[in-house]
């Protein structure tokens, strides 16, 4: 291995040579989106093994995804030029968590056989506690609890920790005692939650010198990628690792990251990590890289003219070299309603797949995740290919599946899988026994539950609180089916998710994930309007859910822009760039000028997935709240350097917004006056109402797609074209 230098460091430049080759020290790589982060950190890892400084065995690695964790030990693979037998410490701060708590899961008071509770377990457990303690859960919800104790936990708080004033929030003070009896019950059933994988080792290697130091010795080089969104615990963790005072040198630690992709402040995450680096370790070596492999220069031209706007950054230059005249600009388009939207983002897709790009090269990135309905229907429509990434699938996630139970249930009473989900959702008394005893009439009588439980409530069998339960249920079910010819199917669903609390219970709930399941299940009912009957919908349902899913076929990538960290595509489609949606309400609304940044750096992890097209889309419309809004563009496209961008031909149907990004609006004083005055829309005009029309006749030939017989299709240009 001596002379020339190992094929795996050809191609570096500079900067990315001394990265992987520092191995020595602490460095941390300060750099932009693209500029080769993670391919340093990989082939640090090959230069490592390669050169013979230590083991796989001896390497900690981690990264922010399993999926990264599975990707980065292929590429070293190729790097090295030889399979390597295993990388145990390669994976996420979780993974990692998990295996070092198993070794010495006695020291923390558990059996190494400890089981992980998932979110509904613990929700399911802090409910009892908050009962025990005689409160009231409605008043007091778990989740409210799940979400402080996750926080504490973030932050590498353990209940004797908890500042006074932090404890006080929930139940007038209970807060710290509820969480201090969370941990005793789930150490009594030998179980943890995923803060205590970080929690747990924190304090064992704090208790326990003697297993630090094993650490100490076993790790002599730790890498970490996307350092910018580590927590406090997991930061806690790293400098215990890191910091082994039996070596006079300096740790070998090296953190790579880019504070404009924080992106997970809300979930706890300090991008003060990546700037405390150089004081935590003394003679840390900074390396910054400046030049761009992955996108061309509209698209970073772009990102870096956006994240511009963002004050408190720590300020980095970025470059590229890949300059072709040809290049597309960055590309905005504007629809009239998402459903548009998803219909024009298809014709692109099939148009690019026609000129023979793999859809494996494309993605939507969304902001919410009930934007995906709109996506995921048009998809199957069409029979294209996608895949979910980080997430379920619109049609599985649990609210949905719930409602969808509900609406199955009253067009389809013998639906035994359906009843048996919503029984008890929300919680109307009808616990385990009650259900095996309905159950055992179904069986005994050969009939459907519903049935059964019809016939129980006639009876004396069961206890009167639950019966009176029950009662009301089959009694409702039977009403919601009176409905199903009299009523439309998008009414008699929203009534149905009324009558039943469901609606009712993720109102009440105070958890982070509840807004977001509300929003879904108004897209839910929603996307019912497009069908002609609920029978019609719930078979459309049944198609999607039955979709294609494999993992090695060609699909295009759907996932939010929060999954999409680290990750790159050809092509990127960023829709409903609309105010309120992106940036989104609840983060200006909550983090104030904070949260606004934050939703920009969002923004810009969202730009710099691209390497070649970059289509963004706005809406003039958007259903929100049940009801029909005009929406503003989002100010981010303001923030767009016009040098780079270019308005998209058919949105000169449009009105206004047909002027290109960064010139000032022919409709008035700026949308985003401080003052607030009111943003003009240009929606009265003529060439506006003539794209109505003709919208309104391309949807109508477009419905042909919907029956299934006949993909006719209107070109979305060429009926709004001409204005
Ligand atoms: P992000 O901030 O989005 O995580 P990153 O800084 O980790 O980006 P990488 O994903 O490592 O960037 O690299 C971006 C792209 O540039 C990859 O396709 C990578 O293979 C390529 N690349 C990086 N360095 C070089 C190089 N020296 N020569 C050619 N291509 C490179
Ligand atoms: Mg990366």
């Amino acid at each position: 291995r001596q002379g020339a230098a190992p094929t795996y460091l050809e191609g570096l430049n500079p900067e990315q040579r001394l990265a992987v080759e520092t191995t020595e020290g602490p460095v941390l790589v300060l750099a932009g989106a693209g500029t080769g982060k993670t391919r340093v950190l990989t082939t640090r890892i090959a230069h490592i093994l390669a050169t013979g400084r230590a083991y796989p065995s001896q390497i900690l690695a981690v990264t922010f995804t399993n999926k990264a964790a599975r990707e980065m030990k292929a590429r070293i693979e190729v790097l090295v030029g030889e399979a390597i037998e295993g990388m145990p410490w390669l994976g996420t701060f979780h993974s990692i968590g998990v295996k070092i708590l198993r070794r010495h899961a006695e020291l923390a008071g558990l059996k190494s056989s400890f089981t992980i509770l998932d979110t509904d377990d613990q929700i399911r457990l802090l409910k009892q506690l908050i009962q025990a303690e005689g409160l009231d859960d409605k008043r007091w919800p778990a989740r409210q609890l799940a979400q402080m104790i996750d926080g504490w936990k973030n932050k590498g708080l353990a209940p004797g920790d908890i500042p006074e004033g932090d404890a006080r929030a929930f139940a007038n003070g209970k807060g710290r005692a509820l969480y201090l009896a969370y941990q005793e019950r789930l150490k009594t059933l030998n179980a943890v939650d995923f803060g205590d994988l970080l929690l747990h080792p924190i304090r064992i290697f704090r208790e326990n010198p003697d297993v630090l130091r094993e650490y100490h010795t076993r790790f002599r080089y730790i890498l970490v990628d996307e350092y910018q969104d580590t927590n406090t615990a997991q930061y806690m963790w790293l400098r215990l690792l890191a910091q082994n005072p039996a070596r006079d040198s300096a740790v070998n630690i090296c953190c790579v990251g880019d504070d404009d992709q924080s992106i997970y402040g809300w979930r706890g995450a300090e991008v003060d990590n990546i700037l405390r680096f150089e004081k935590d370790f003394p003679g840390a070596r900074v390396i910054r890289l400046e030049r761009n492999y992955r996108s061309t220069a509209h698209i970073l031209g772009a990102a870096s003219h956006l994240i511009a706007h963002n004050e408190g950054r720590l300020g980095k230059t970025l470059f590229t070299d890949a300059v072709d005249p040809d290049d597309p600009k960055v590309k905005v388009h504007a629809a009239w309603d998402s459903e548009e939207e998803a219909r024009a983002v298809g014709e692109e897709i099939e148009a690019l797949q026609a000129r023979g790009k793999a859809l494996n090269d494309m993605a939507i990135l969304v902001r919410a995740s009930f934007q995906m309905r709109e996506f995921e229907d048009r998809f199957v429509t069409l029979g294209l290919n996608y895949r979910v990434i980080g997430g379920p699938r619109f049609y599985e996630r649990m609210e949905i599946r719930d409602a969808l139970a509900y609406l199955r249930i009253v067009a389809q009473g013998a639906d035994d899988l359906a009843f048996e989900r919503i029984v008890n959702v929300p919680k109307r008394g009808l616990g385990e026994a009650s259900v095996r005893q309905i159950h055992d009439v179904a069986r005994m009588r050969g009939t459907s539950l519903l049935q059964a439980a019809r016939d129980l409530v006639g009876t004396e069998e069961m206890k009167p609180k639950p019966r009176a339960a029950l009662r009301n249920l089959v009694e409702s079910i039977e009403r919601w089916q009176g409905l199903l010819e009299r009523t439309p199917h998008t009414e008699l669903a929203e009534i149905i998710l009324e009558e039943s609390g469901y609606t009712e219970m993720w109102k009440n709930d105070r958890s982070a994930e509840a807004p977001g399941r509300l929003e879904n299940l108004k897209e839910l009912i929603r996307s019912m309007e497009e069908y002609e009957s609920l029978r019609g919908f719930l078979e459309h349902v049944a198609l999607v859910m039955d979709a294609e899913r494999d993992e090695e076929v060609d699909a295009v990538s759907l996932m939010t822009l929060h999954s999409a960290k680290g990750l790159e595509f050809d092509t990127v489609f960023l829709p409903g760039w609309e105010e309120g949606l992106f940036p989104h309400q609840r983060a200006l609304d909550e983090g104030g000028r904070a949260g606004l940044e934050e939703e920009r750096r969002l923004a810009y992890v969202g730009l710099t997935r691209a390497k070649k097209n970059l289509h963004i889309w706005f809406t003039s419309n958007r259903r929100i709240h049940g009801l029909w809004q005009s929406t503003i563009p989002s100010r981010f496209l303001d923030e767009l350097p016009e040098a780079h961008v270019e308005v998209a031909e058919e949105s000169g149907a449009f009105g206004g917004y047909a002027r290109s990004p960064g010139r000032p609006n022919p409709y008035g004083p700026s949308r985003f006056d401080e003052a607030g005055q009111a943003f003009s829309s240009p929606y009265a005009t003529p060439g506006w109402q003539r794209a109505r029309r003709n919208r309104n006749e391309a949807t109508e030939r477009n419905w042909g797609t919907r029956s299934g017989h006949q993909v006719e299709r209107i070109g979305y240009g060429e009926a709004d074209s001409g204005y």
